[in-house]
């Protein structure tokens, strides 16, 4: 990693979510926040744990079903294997917010 420190905020209204993000990250990693925020936004939550637990893995896989066009190109991080922990933390850090918003504190736990 290079040194990306991100903070989210994901709040849920009638299970509806929004989120914001601030903090000092690189390019992947902002790019990265960026399409996260935009796939959340308004979903519920089972909704945005389905999309984030396909996008992380299809960081892993570089399977590209069901993801929007936007994330599809930022798999293209998968090229430059440094930079997909970029790309990751975001989404590992909501599939964490995700999880205990879902009062789920199993896979909080055991979520990296
Ligand atoms: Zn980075």
């Amino acid at each position: 990693m290079c040194g990306d420190e991100l903070t989210l905020e994901l709040t849920c209204a009638d299970d509806a979510l929004a989120m914001r993000f601030d903090g000092h990250a690189c390019l992947v990693c902002l790019a990265s926040a960026d399409l996260l925020a935009e796939s959340v936004d308004s979903a519920s939550v089972a909704e945005a744990r389905r999309t984030t637990a396909r996008f992380l893995a299809a960081l892993d896989s570089g399977a590209t079903e069901g993801l929007s066009p936007a994330l599809v190109s930022l798999l293209g991080v998968r090229a430059l294997p440094i930079r997909v922990a970029c790309a990751k933390l975001p989404w590992d850090a909501a599939t964490k917010a995700l999880a205990a918003i879902a009062g789920d504190p199993f896979s909080a736990e055991s979520a990296r």
